[in-house]
């Protein structure tokens, strides 16, 4: 299994290649950070506030919240506490419906594990089906994004909650919604009912915090504490911790930046119409494209020019396929303008 790839480090042009938000975290994050004292900074951070502010602001009891460097760090900490085989033990396994969230796949090798993945359908519809199928006396975790990342596809509820009843009994069912607050959906509610599930959250997306690394997980405590205790204690720096409090104090930011995702996929599937390209319709922050044999030529005149998309092409079912955020609407019409004169330059 070969290491995860990190996308170079381009900060010059625009990026329109990690499902960030082009515009950047509330003004009222920058003030928080500039009230930080030296003291906080000089002490380990006390959490619970965040906590709490995290907690109501996803409707939960605190308790019921674990903070995290990043929804990557909670990723890594369900794989470690659950695919570790005992000694002379099987190997334990993560079923991953594809495609998904690369680091699925790393942290199960990282951890030990064995992956077991499930190819997609043509059209991108849940297999649950195969999913299903999958499941072993060994799986231990099943990783899902809801809404899905590349494809931007939304999932049925009722597949997690079948998926949840047929899992064996230790396994649990991790929920990534990364990009829930775009599709307007979360499995958060259900989480009484179904407690091998645990969701996964970040602040990355939405909030426009990723270079914070702020996110969380959300589900009962006993199903949590086996995933919390491979998370080091202090891994959220006082920054993400005044940070967060302070976004979710601005949920104006946040609706704003909704509006504008909503603009920028309906341009871009016009752009997309017109330049004879197809795509998939997003409940997320992003569109997958497929632009066949010119992907490559697309993605690399944009990047001649500055915008950054995302080659997706060698992703399961995915052939011919570039990912593109969509954002900021000024964003957006500067990467369909580059789009149009690549494509036509390349005619
Ligand atoms: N899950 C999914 C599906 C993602 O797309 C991403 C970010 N690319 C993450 C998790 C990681 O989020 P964070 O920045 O909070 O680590």
């Amino acid at each position: 299994m070969s290491h995860y790839q990190k996308p170079p480090e381009l900060y010059e042009g625009l990026r329109l290649h990690q499902n960030e938000n082009t515009g950047g975290c509330s003004p009222r994050v920058i003030e928080a950070l500039a009230r930080l004292r030296p003291d906080q900074i000089g002490f380990y951070p006390p959490y619970a506030a965040a906590t709490d502010a995290v907690a109501a602001y996803l409707g939960v009891a605190p308790d019921r919240i674990t903070l995290t460097n990043g929804l990557d760090e909670g990723i890594m900490a369900a794989a470690v506490a659950h695919l570790r085989a005992e000694v002379g033990g099987p190997l334990l396994e993560a079923i991953v419906p594809e495609p998904a969230f690369e680091i699925f796949r790393f942290d199960t090798a990282v951890a030990g594990g064995a992956l077991v993945q499930v190819m997609p359908r043509a059209d991108f519809v849940f297999p649950l089906d195969e999913v299903v199928a999958a499941i072993t006396p060994n799986t231990r975790v099943v990783f899902l994004t809801n809404p899905n990342n590349p494809t931007g596809v939304a999932m049925p509820m009722d597949a997690i909650r079948t998926i949840a009843r047929r899992v064996p009994a230790g396994a649990i069912v991790f929920v990534d919604e990364a990009y829930a607050e775009f599709s307007g959906e979360s499995f958060i509610p259900e989480l009484d009912a179904c407690t091998n599930v645990v969701v996964g959250r970040t602040f990355s997306k939405a909030f426009g915090l990723a270079g914070l690394r702020i996110g969380c997980l959300v589900g009962a405590p006993s199903t949590v504490d086996p995933i919390r205790r491979a998370i080091p204690v202090y891994s959220v720096s006082i920054a993400a911790v005044a940070a967060i409090q302070a976004a979710l104090q601005d949920l104006d930011h946040l609706q704003d930046y909704l509006r504008q995702v909503i603009e920028s996929k309906a341009m871009l599937y016009a752009a997309c119409d017109q330049l004879g390209l197809s795509y998939w319709k997003s409940r997320s922050n992003f569109v997958l494209v497929c632009a066949g044999d010119r992907t490559d030529a697309l993605v690399k005149g944009a990047f001649a020019r500055g915008v950054y998309l995302r080659d997706r092409s060698t992703e399961p079912g995915c052939a011919g396929c570039l990912r593109i955020a969509t954002g900021i609407v000024d964003h957006t019409r500067r990467a369909i303008a580059v789009m149009e004169e690549v494509l036509c330059a390349a005619r």
